[in-house]
């Protein structure tokens, strides 16, 4: 079986990204990656991803409006999220969840914007893709408050880029969710990361990029690429003493689970 890897999380629509975007995804296929998750921030990066999944056979799309943006939610917003949805490509709704550290909405308004979104994902039957900083007990209890259909009951969702610890972890897998581990794995003072990584069942990691953000070492600093995500996996495999190719196997396998991709 060849290698394949699967980057769940990629704002390919992100300017620092867009305007070389063909070969950003020619050269993440030349590394094994064969999936690329197009993240979106707002209405607009919904839009652009979709049109991306659409053009590029290996990127798919994930449409919604990020705590950083929950200013811009309204019902008509959420009316295009459920249109652009119907797309075949896109597989989840995200990024959704709560920021209580740069708190660039107030928290009241990324609650409801939150909320509805989870409701949306439910109507779908699609996965959500989460994000949390500085809100753990708040995304833990908005996620577990959801009705979902029960063809999403083991596949609700991810936490993208997780950084807390094994407890919060398992609590999220026990509702459904799965863990995705990002650049900031690789980084030298995530131990505690690390042993978090090392001691989850692997049947429920991820692997991302989070690009342009959190490149890994040793490109740390630098502009991320979605072909980054194989350090990802290298360090995946070196937590838990196994083979690279197992790691990048065995994660996208997860992925593919996640999000029904063929
Ligand atoms: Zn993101």
């Amino acid at each position: 079986m060849p290698t394949v890897l699967a980057d769940t999380h990629a704002h390919l629509a992100d300017p620092a990204l867009l305007p070389q975007v063909s070969e950003i995804v020619v050269s993440a296929e030349s590394e094994g990656v064969d999936h690329i998750l197009a993240v979106a921030v707002d209405l607009a990066s919904s839009a652009e991803s979709v049109r991306l999944a659409e053009r590029f056979p290996t990127v798919w799309a994930a449409v919604g409006v990020h705590p950083h943006e929950a200013t811009s939610f309204n019902a008509e917003v959420l009316d295009q999220l459920r249109e652009l949805a119907n797309h075949p490509k896109v597989v989840a709704i995200g990024e959704i969840g709560l920021d209580y550290y740069r708190n660039l909405a107030p928290a009241t308004v990324q609650q409801v914007v939150f909320a509805d979104q989870l409701a949306l994902a439910a109507s779908l039957g699609m996965p959500v893709v989460v994000h949390n900083r500085e809100a753990t007990a708040d995304v833990l209890r908005f996620i577990g408050h959801v009705d979902r259909p029960a063809d999403l009951v083991s596949r609700a969702g991810v936490l993208h880029c997780f950084s807390e610890g094994y407890e919060v972890a398992q609590e999220a897998i026990r509702l459904g969710f799965y863990i995705s581990f990002a650049g900031n794995l690789t980084y030298r003072r995530a131990d505690a990361l690390r042993s978090v990584a090392a001691a989850l069942p692997i049947e429920r990691l991820l692997i991302e990029t989070d690009s342009p953000h959190l490149a890994p070492m040793p490109r740390r600093g630098q502009v991320n690429y979605p072909s980054n995500v194989y350090l990802v996996a290298r360090q995946l495999a070196d937590v838990r003493g196994i083979s690279y190719e197992m790691a990048a196997n065995e994660t996208s396998a997860n992925a593919r689970r996640l999000f029904r991709w063929t």
